[in-house]
């Protein structure tokens, strides 16, 4: 069955009234489960983990399932458990507002604590998720976007919001080569797999997303995918379960 972003896609499709290459940046055919040129398919990398015990739900801006460059999409492909929303200020999806209310679940809401009273903001999951398994609520959109959606959505006003502190994010950057501006997606998404205690799916979405901005650049500019390149070498080493772990603590 197709993951949630790519039913979300299909849903919004349909409701579209504009054709449907005035989002995409090539308009030659797609796969439909990758959304690359057939060339650059990237399906048989599709990382198969077994079930996380963390979720993670994405609220996405109206256009963003339909945007070619869309993490949310890899973080759907990684981790078992994602739920995928099309956020709405009035009329929230039920089954949204259900998955928040199901008991097994604790949600976080991950947005910077900087524009949060003080009160409710955490920077770690350890302690509150002993019971109940972590659902990591992602604002899938523009910083703009995001900060509207912060802002008008009531019914996620009783979750604490988990910050992620700068110095996670820096040395996140730093492993990702220095680069800068702000986190996408599936870089939020790793981080909160590594804080909630799952490793291998924090470093498969980073090796994941680094696979495909490789074929998507390759794509773009008509050049070849290398299939033994380092960002392949290292999705395999991640699902070999030789990925190193983030921090030095060691375990057997
Ligand atoms: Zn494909």
């Amino acid at each position: 069955m197709p993951h949630a972003v790519s039913r979300l896609r299909t849903a919004r499709l349909a409701r579209s009234t504009q054709p449907l290459f005035a989002h995409g940046g090539f308009k030659s055919e797609r796969c439909a489960n990758c959304r690359l040129a057939p060339t650059h398919c990237m399906c048989a990398l599709r990382p198969t983990l077994a079930n996380t015990r963390a979720g993670v739900c994405l609220l996405m801006a109206d256009i963003e399932p339909l945007k070619p460059t869309n993490t949310g999409w890899l973080v759907a492909d990684v981790v078992p458990d994602t739920f995928a929303f099309s956020w709405s200020r009035t009329e929230p999806d039920p089954e949204l507002l259900a998955l928040l209310d199901d008991p097994q679940w604790q949600p976080y809401v991950v947005f910077p604590g900087q524009y949060v009273a003080p009160g409710r903001v955490v920077h770690d999951v350890a302690g509150h998720a002993e019971e109940k398994r972590p659902l990591f609520v992602l604002l899938d959109a523009t910083w703009t976007e995001a900060r509207k959606m912060f802002r008008r959505s009531p019914y996620l006003d009783r979750f604490p919001v988990l910050s992620l502190e700068a110095g996670q994010v820096s040395q996140y950057k730093l492993r990702r080569s220095g680069r800068d501006g702000h986190l996408c997606t599936s870089e939020v998404a790793a981080l909160c797999m590594g804080l909630a205690g799952e490793p291998v799916a924090g470093q498969a979405l980073e090796a994941y997303l680094a696979v495909f901005t490789h074929h998507y650049v390759q794509a773009k500019n008509q050049q070849p995918v290398a299939w033994e390149g380092a960002a392949h070498q290292r999705l395999r080493e991640v699902l070999r379960g030789r990925g190193q772990a983030p921090c030095a603590g060691g375990s057997g």
